[in-house]
């Protein structure tokens, strides 16, 4: 099975770092506001990821952060005139709610930030003793000159010295020292912890380190997340993680494309986003929703026009229809079918399947491939040239491929 890999740049073949588990990273949501159908683009594909991997005979254990310090989360409390933790509540219980409505797997751990933030100091203090921290009047932060290789992720080229970043995220190239530990403010309220720098509070990126080696070890084999996560998150990730433990923090780092909206990033930011509820009410089942936003690659372009929706949606429910067609007649009582024709659809289906899948995940050719066989099946359904065990291979052989992409069968 090969993934293509954002650091290298190429696509690897896969394979545990260690015995049969699979441990992942993936970076889940911050918790300020609502997550929409292009964050859940990015969680769709881990899950095809995690439930493929499980396919292949391995076991994974999977471990996502929530965001809880942060301070577009702090800001929006205060704002919203509650506590940070009520806040919070309310947004974690909408977004796993969605998360189950998209048919996803849990994590094997959810990790919040808040929970974790001894981990984080004892990480910062490794940092430290290898001397890549600069401690200031509000700060400790990571000094990314001290860090060779700093950029390689993203690829900046050339990069121009910024100084500190002011914020936990920051857009423009370059190179800026981050927050490690950010000291107490009045703007933070109540949210603080003790340190031996004085009382204040984690920055963003030392969450997902410190959370990620607390329950992955120190390397692990693949974190994931949005292309959004590459620059400046990831990247930083890689520089204190290294920079703590001189190991490569993942084997193979896994970014999904954004999802577009008339071909304008779907974001907070500028407002065009689409959330799993409200397309709900507009009729859009999360099923539905499911099987669109893993009917590419997840490497793909992905633009959402209702237009384009109601199009792919087609495809994927002629083949349901056609499923359940195939499960009456497996289930019925006509005898007879020898099953040669079924099982040669059988094995067709799995291997045609598996041959999109171990190239880095390509749905959407998986799905050509699905959609043509099952095209296959009608006809001969049609013609009556299938018996109840033609019918009860092809349906045997469609439950183990949906166990993965979880779209084309009712149960
Ligand atoms: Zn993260």
């Amino acid at each position: 099975m090969k993934l293509f890999d954002t650091l290298s740049r190429r696509k690897r073949e896969f394979t545990p770092l260690e015995g049969n588990t699979v441990r992942m990273y993936t970076c889940g949501p911050s918790v300020y506001a609502y997550s929409h159908i292009g964050n859940f683009r990015t969680y769709l594909f881990e899950d095809v990821l995690v439930k493929y991997l499980k396919y292949k005979g391995y076991r994974v254990k999977r471990v996502m952060n929530i965001t809880d310090v942060e301070d577009k989360a702090i800001v929006a409390a205060r704002k919203e005139r509650v506590s940070l933790g009520k806040l919070e509540g309310a947004k974690i219980k909408e977004f796993f709610s969605d998360w189950d409505a998209l048919g996803m797997e849990r994590p094997s751990v959810v990790a919040r930030a808040s929970e974790h933030v001894p981990q984080m100091l004892k990480l910062i203090d490794r940092i430290c003793e290898n001397g890549y921290c600069r401690e200031n009047g509000d700060g400790v932060y990571f000094d990314v000159r001290r860090f060779r290789g700093y950029g390689e992720l993203k690829h900046l080229k050339r990069p121009r010295y910024f100084g500190k970043a002011k914020g936990d995220d920051y857009a423009r190239e370059g190179l800026w020292d981050f927050r490690l530990w950010k000291k107490w403010g009045r703007s933070d309220g109540p949210v603080k912890w003790k340190s031996r720098f004085g009382e204040g509070r984690p920055g963003w990126h030392i969450e997902c380190s410190a959370m990620a080696m607390h329950y992955l070890g120190e390397s692990f084999d693949i974190h994931c997340g949005g292309s959004d996560n590459v620059y400046p998150h990831h990247e930083n990730e890689i520089a204190q993680s290294e920079a703590a433990t001189g190991k490569a923090l993942a084997n193979f780092w896994i970014h999904s494309r954004h999802l577009t909206i008339g071909k304008r990033k779907m974001s907070k930011r500028t407002g065009n986003v689409l959330y799993v509820k409200q397309l709900n009410k507009m009729g859009i089942k999360p099923r539905c929703l499911r099987f669109y936003l893993i009917s590419k690659r997840y490497r793909s372009p992905l633009d959402f026009t209702k237009k384009k929706f109601v199009g792919e949606i087609c495809r994927c429910k002629d083949a349901e229809v056609i499923m359940s067609r195939l499960e009456r007649l497996a289930k019925g009582r006509k005898v007879g079918g020898a099953g040669k024709r079924g099982t040669r659809i059988a094995r067709k289906l799995l291997r045609e399947f598996e041959g999109a899948m171990d190239n880095d995940l390509d749905t959407g050719l998986a799905f050509r491939r699905i959609f043509r066989e099952i095209k296959v099946a009608k006809v001969l359904l049609e013609e009556g040239k299938l018996g109840p065990v033609d019918a009860r291979e092809i349906v045997d052989a469609m439950d183990k491929i949906d166990g993965v992409l979880g779209v084309l069968r009712t149960k």
